[in-house]
């Protein structure tokens, strides 16, 4: 089996991925800012990140994956400055920012499970680790990398001597305030606070007792304090999109490695933006798509999974509503061929090296860095060769199921239930009710002609004793 390779941010280049524990890989994930819904940019970044899991596993490994719930200190900049999202969302809604972050927790999870995205080992609330913020604040105080200035605790950038080697940062040729609003209490603009204590805002509600005082954890602390108390000191693979580059995943490195004083992760992987109407789809643009609203509008979300799967991670992806119609045609296709496929799974006992050559080049797409675009269409020539027989084909696209996650072996009972969908239900109430009728009063030639016009609409009439059931065909 060809060895899988990824990109590595912090290298720049694809590397053969060797898990520090022979067997075992420990991932982390960020997770959402919970509060407003996930927008499907956001759920992008999740769907490639349920590839890359899928494809450990594919690869034999053992996976324990950590994601974090964000309910406490992001701020609309990442950058220590404006105003907290949290406190504002819930302002605006009128509720406590508890209600908020419970209400977009429950709503995320229901998207991460209708798109088929693979539950993360632990899901965990920042606002539940934060004695571990604290110890991890405390063990890079002691190594001296921070200091307290206007009521707050900041890294100090200037004890770190590779800050910014993930994002290859050239601070000397950075602006101050350039990028990041000016603090005067920061020594140095790109110095970010680990514990708050001096609230910006009146109705901050969260706040913990801690050695500097009551406050709250700054937002990158939350990543690096989570994954370490579940993972360990050094682990191997953290994921985000792009945006988190220069700051987040950034200041999350320099603190966790000024904590242990070692190198901390060894893959780092970014997801490209899902673009919409020429910028990256965000939610302080309030131009952000929902799933649900994405459902309403009649795409399954497995359709959008396709679509995402349609482009490389790495590769901006645009968001229009031609091409999710097309991805729409095409996963319908790839079904109605699954649902022939299974009606006669005959097999072709001579044809395995074709078998067997297939599966590789499944297996040399999907572990050259994740190229699904190139994986879907060795799914294709299987479902269209005549070199093997319906059962190795099926297999097949069983076995590539397990990357993809589009439900494959579902197909018949999906389709059926878009039938359903399609079905004018009421119509057909009325024409079992004008059938009832016309076999009344014996008017046998008008009962037939309902009922063969209920079976063009792909409906199957019974009749029982308790009377005329219909369903689906
Ligand atoms: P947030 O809640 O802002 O921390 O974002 C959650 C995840 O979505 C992060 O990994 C972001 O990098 C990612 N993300 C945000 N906007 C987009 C976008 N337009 N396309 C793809 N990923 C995004
Ligand atoms: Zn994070």
């Amino acid at each position: 089996m060809k060895k899988l390779k990824l990109y590595n941010t912090l290298h720049n280049r694809k590397e053969i991925f060797k898990p520090i524990e022979p067997g075992k890989v420990k991932l982390y994930t960020c997770g959402l800012t919970v509060y407003n819904y996930a927008h499907i940019g956001n759920l992008r970044t999740y769907v490639f990140e349920d590839i890359l899991k899928r494809t450990l596993r594919y690869n034999g490994f053992d996976l324990l994956h950590v994601m974090n719930i964000t309910d406490i200190g992001h701020l609309t900049s990442d950058a220590d400055s404006g105003e907290d999202k949290m406190v504002l969302s819930a302002q605006k809604q009128n509720k406590s920012v508890w209600e908020i972050a419970e209400h977009y927790t429950q709503a995320f999870e229901k998207d991460l499970k209708n798109l088929n995205i693979l539950f993360p080992d632990k899901h965990v609330k920042a606002t539940e680790e934060i004695p571990a913020m604290i110890d991890l604040i405390k063990r890079i105080e002691k190594n001296g990398y921070t200091y307290k200035s206007g009521g707050n605790v900041y890294y100090d950038i200037s004890q770190c001597d590779d800050y910014g080697k993930l994002a290859n940062l050239d601070l000397d040729n950075l602006q101050a305030g350039a990028r990041i609003e000016v603090d005067n209490a920061k020594k140095n603009p790109h110095d970010f606070v680990l514990w708050f204590t001096k609230s910006k805002f009146k109705d901050q509600e969260m706040k913990w007792d801690s050695p500097w005082g009551k406050g709250y954890p700054g937002w990158h602390i939350e990543c690096s304090a989570i994954s370490m108390k579940h993972l360990g000191d050094h682990f191997d693979i953290h994921c985000g999109g792009i945006d988190h580059i220069p700051v987040h995943h950034t200041n999350e490195i320099a603190q966790a490695e000024a904590a242990t004083g070692e190198k901390w992760v060894n893959y780092w992987l970014h997801g490209e933006f899902l673009i919409f109407k020429n910028h990256k789809m965000s939610k302080s643009r309030n131009e952000f798509l929902t799933l649900d609203l994405l459902n309403e509008k009649g795409y399954s979300s497995l359709v959008y999974r396709y679509f995402c799967l349609g482009a490389h991670y790495r590769k901006k992806l645009n968001f229009s509503y031609e091409s999710l119609d097309a991805a729409k045609e095409s996963l319908k296709r790839i079904r109605d061929k699954i649902i022939t496929i299974e009606r006669n799974l005959e097999s072709s006992f001579d044809k395995a090296k074709y078998t067997e050559k297939f599966k590789q080049d499944f297996v040399a797409q999907i572990n050259n860095d994740l190229n699904m675009p190139a994986a879907l269409a060795v799914l294709w020539q299987v479902l269209k060769t005549d070199k093997i027989g319906n059962k190795e084909k099926y297999d097949l696209i069983l076995d590539f199921d397990q990357v993809l996650g589009l439900r494959l072996k579902d197909s018949s009972k999906i389709i059926k239930e878009m039938k359903h969908e399609e079905v004018d239900s009421k119509l057909v109430e009325k024409l079992i009710k004008d059938r009832e009728k016309a076999r009344e009063n014996r008017n046998w030639s008008q009962a037939d002609e309902i009922r063969k016009k209920l079976d063009e609409l792909g409906v199957e009439v019974r009749d029982g004793a308790d009377g005329t059931e219909w369903r689906i065909k």
